[in-house]
């Protein structure tokens, strides 16, 4: 137990503008073989097929907001599910303008879909929750940028109690199942063991957030307190401050103070501007601020560990 996986594959990491070795915008976030996918710049499908993403695993596409860099890629997949024979519903989360560009596309190619797309609205709230499922719960942030910008945190639904291995032969087969979810054990001749004896608290559940695109934005500090791993855009560096600020963006540094402050367990950077031809400085900056920062690289896989185990 607490092996489940829980992994996020940044399958793309530049900024608006294309840069060599960069996709734009889109991560495929893996709770224990349920896929979700975070926004869905251009590209996004064939950056799926080479790190061997199957589509039809896809249940979920959460959009952040409407800048071309974070969806573009979205009505491609949209239509190659439908290509591809899919029958089972797509959920698609996102700025509520996105519907009716959705519904024109798909009209205009006379596109009708051999599987339900149900489309929910999403405002940025932070803390309000936008989807639970048995794997995953989400929930929204508000971000700071020039349009409505959502952000996410995926916290992994908290598993059955664990049963103690030395208490297992008291604990008929039948009754494992109702122990692990808490109850007490009765056995026939009136014997109780209470279940704190059986069993052992499971893991804490982990968490994922998700902050791009974004200006330093310190009031999301309480909502994103202790995430066992925090992706934050980190378009420049504070020479480049300036910029950031206009453009509503951050800085390396500002991601690392906001990762230090709400003392979160690591820290991915990413949404790289295409100036930068490598990510040294960016990384430098914030290693100098908080230790446990990397830099997302297109293609690679990060596991969600927990933050106690760090
Ligand atoms: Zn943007």
């Amino acid at each position: 137990m607490g092996h489940r996986r829980f992994e996020v594959t940044t399958l793309g990491t530049g900024a608006a503008l294309p840069a060599r070795g960069r996709y734009p915008t889109s991560q495929l976030v893996n709770v224990n073989g349920s896929l979700y996918l975070i926004d869905c710049g251009e590209g996004t499908q064939q950056r799926l097929r080479s790190v061997g993403a199957n589509f039809m695993r896809i249940g979920h596409v959460f959009i952040s907001h409407l800048h071309g860099d974070h969806y573009l890629g979205l009505m491609g997949l949209i239509s190659s599910m439908h290509l591809m024979g899919r029958t089972i519903e797509l959920h698609v989360h996102g700025p509520a303008d996105l519907k009716p560009i959705i519904d024109l596309q798909l009209r205009s190619s006379q596109t009708y879909l051999r599987y339900p797309l149900e489309f929910h609205a999403l405002e940025p709230v932070s803390g309000r929750s936008a989807w639970t499922d048995d794997r995953v719960e989400v929930s929204l942030l508000a971000l700071r940028h020039r349009l409505p910008c959502t952000g996410f945190v995926f916290t992994e639904k908290r598993t059955q109690r664990l049963l103690r291995k030395e208490k297992l032969y008291l604990i008929p087969q039948f009754m494992r199942d109702r122990v692990k979810h808490g109850e007490d054990l009765e056995l026939p001749d009136g014997t109780v063991h209470p279940n704190r004896d059986l069993t052992t608290d499971p893991p804490e559940p982990r968490r994922y957030a998700y902050c791009s695109d974004t200006a330093y934005a310190p009031e999301l500090i309480d909502h994103i307190r202790g995430v066992d791993l925090l992706y934050h855009e980190a378009t420049f560096t504070e020479r480049l401050a300036r910029r950031a600020k206009e453009t509503m963006h951050s800085t390396a540094s500002q991601a690392a103070m906001l990762a230090h402050d709400a003392d979160v367990g690591q820290l991915l950077l990413g949404h790289f501007s295409s100036r930068y031809k490598n990510t040294d400085e960016l990384l430098a900056e914030a290693s100098a601020i908080f230790s446990r920062t990397s830099v997302s690289e297109d293609g690679h896989t990060y596991p969600v560990i927990a933050r106690s185990i760090l």
